[in-house]
Parts: structure tokens; sequence; C-alpha cells
């Protein structure tokens, strides 16, 4: 394990840098690193690397807020893990030009390779509910994403057109160049890197073989996710160039906050209001839980911000450990409106109460001066 470098020093950028200071270094550096323009460079493929993981961090707030406070220690939570794979940093490297050009270049399209390629990954952010991040759910959705061709099955040709190889680069794919002492290989810009050629382009797909499509996807959300999961449908993101495997879908989840609970890993916060005369005797109130509501018994003399805690009554761990709890803080409040006859009552009551603490109060706050100012 070597120690890895600050995010910040690799892209070079301030701590402070803006999103939009973020991507253009990264765009920078891509751009100079890529494999492409690199080939058989081991360094060149490491600094690649290194910017693609950097800016993933610190393009993300949250993930950022965390690397800012806590460093690399705090990004090695599972939601955070999975983008060292060669994969992920080509998808990300992707989202980059589809944020700059406004188009997909699709995974490797640069590459210049014959034979089949895989199809782009995708991303799409899901909002759920915080009961159904508790429960778990089904969703469908709707994307679009590039699919095969049905008027040409994927070749880009139309119907009855003559397929011949391509005269520029003879089949290959990719022309080579001198530039200076060096030979640079490129794709062929007459076939595009397809080594073949054909008279007339499918006029559905306009020669590129895959067509934008709407398609349906159910996607299962297990109980117990929090913002920030990743769920990964395997080949549910584009379809492949010549019989290449499809790239995947990335579901990335936000949880809505809700109108009485917060979340606090798998344990569940709320705050109940009570009278300070029911604090006093004592009462069964109704609390809102995950799944409906719940008497709690409130003993008498209850004092302000005491903790109830009902076990096991938090989220599902998503792991299969044990349910957190649901911890519930009680407020309590002093009743106003007061009918007149509560206050005779109350009254009453005050006047035993001076009788019973005759002294004894005044003493107690005496003792608590001298304790302040000791
Ligand atoms: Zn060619
Ligand atoms: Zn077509």
């Amino acid at each position: 394990m070597t120690m890895k470098r600050d995010y910040y020093e690799i892209l070079g950028v301030s701590r402070t840098a803006t999103i939009e200071e973020i991507k253009k270094a990264y765009r920078k550096l891509a751009l100079k690193y890529h494999p492409d323009r690199n080939p058989g460079d081991k360094e060149a493929e490491e600094r690649f690397k290194e910017a693609a993981e950097a800016y993933e961090v610190l393009k993300d707030k949250e993930k950022r807020q965390l690397y800012d406070m806590y460093g690399h220690q705090g990004l090695n939570g599972s939601d955070f893990s999975g983008f060292t794979r060669t994969e992920d940093i080509f998808s990300a490297f992707n989202d980059l030009f589809e944020d700059f050009f406004g188009f997909s270049t699709g995974r490797g399209s640069a590459q210049a390779e014959m034979g089949p390629k895989r199809g782009a990954d995708l991303r799409y952010d899901l909002a759920i509910t915080f009961i159904e991040a508790a429960k778990g759910t089904e969703k469908e959705i709707e994307i679009q994403r590039l699919e095969e061709c049905s008027k040409c099955s994927g070749t880009g040709a139309a119907p009855g057109a003559k397929i011949t190889s391509c005269p520029t680069c003879h089949g290959r794919g990719r022309i080579i160049r001198s530039e200076g002492f060096f030979q640079v290989a490129s794709t062929c810009p007459t076939c595009n890197g397809e080594g073949t050629v054909f008279s007339e382009p499918c006029p559905s797909c306009k020669g590129k073989g895959r067509t934008p499509q709407y398609r349906k996807v159910k996607i299962k959300i297990p109980a117990g996710v929090d913002t920030g999961a990743r769920l990964r449908l395997r080949d549910e993101g584009e379809a492949g160039i010549r019989g290449g495997q499809r790239g995947d879908l990335f579901i990335v989840i936000h949880v809505e906050p809700h109108e009485y609970f917060y979340r606090k890993g798998n344990d569940i916060y709320c705050e109940v209001e009570i009278s300070s005369i029911q604090a006093c005797l004592g009462d069964t109130i109704e609390v809102p839980t995950l799944e409906g509501t719940e008497q709690i018994k409130v003993p008498a003399g209850t004092q302000p911000d005491t903790i109830f805690k009902l076990k096991g009554k938090g989220f599902p761990d998503l792991r299969g450990f044990a349910h957190g709890n649901q911890l519930i803080k009680i407020k309590v409040v002093t009743p106003t409106n007061l009918t007149s006859k509560q206050k005779e009552l109350l009254k009453e009551f005050l006047e035993i109460e001076k009788e019973k603490k005759k002294g004894g109060f005044f003493k107690k706050i005496l003792k608590k001066v001298e304790f302040t100012k000791g």
C-alpha cells in the first residue's frame, strides 16, 4: 500500500475551489493523461486514474465534505468504495464529456479498437421517501438509453447497402501517422474505427447502429438504504457495439427527509411534546413510529429532554445486523389558555407546594448560586 496523495494536490486546485474550477482542472488532466494519448505509458495511466478518483470525490458535495473532514479515511465507508475499478473511472470520464459537450461518447469510443465494444454505464439519481428507505420498495423508472437499431440490427447500413472494407484504413479501424520520432495511432475518421463502410447509411440510426430509446426498468430497493447508496443493475446500461456487452445502470439513492424523524446510523430520532402537568403526573402518550403509532408510558416526574428508547424500532441493517432503535426526546411545554377552573386548581396546588417547600425552596437556590461562584 502506498500513501494516497491529496485530492486537491492531484488536481492542482485550492481547497476552496469551486466545482467549475475542479471540473476544469480534471478535464485538463484527463485529456493529457488519457490512455489513448499515452499508449503503454504506465505513469500516465496512474495519473489518469488518480485524477479520476480525485474528481469523483471532489465533484460530489457529500463526498467532498467527508474528505475535507476526515481525509481518505472518511471515504472508506461501503457507499464510497466502488470507484477504483477502471470501468467506473471511464464512466466518470464519460459523464464529464456529457457535461462538457452535451453528448455521450460511449465507453471507449475513442479507443479505435475493432471488435465488440461494451456499452456505456448509466447513472440514475432516484429519490425515495424515508419510509420507503426503512421498509424497502420496488420502483419502476423510465430511462433513455442507446439500444441496438432494430432497422439494421446494429450494423448501421441501409437495407441492401453494400458493405466494404474501409478504403482509408484498409479495414484496420485505426490509422498511424508520424509525429516527429513517434508514430501515433488514432481512430480512422472515415469509418469511425469500424473498419467497414457502407454505400448507404441506415436512415433510422443514421449509420450509428444504435438509437436512443425509452425503456422501463424495475428496481428493487433493499430495506435500510441511506442517501448515497449505489445499486448496480447489470446489463441495464447502454447496448454494446458489434455484439459487445451491455453497460450497467447505477442507481444512486437519495432519501427525502421525514416530517418527524431524522436518522443517525440505523437509529431514528424524534421529539414529542407533553405538557408540564403530564410530566408531573405521568401519562400514556401516542408517538409516531416507522410502522404507524405506538403508545408509550411516560412516568410521573419526567424531566424535560428525557429520552425514551423503543428497541428495534429503527432502520433494519443492510448487512443483516440488528435493527436500529427509535429514540424519543420528551419536550415539556407549559400549558397556556387555561380555563378559570384549571387555574383555580393549579393555584391550590401551588399553595400546597409552597407550604411543603417552606425554607427548602430558597435554600436550594442559594446553594446553586454558591456553587456557580465557587
Ligand atoms: Zn477506416
Ligand atoms: Zn440502423
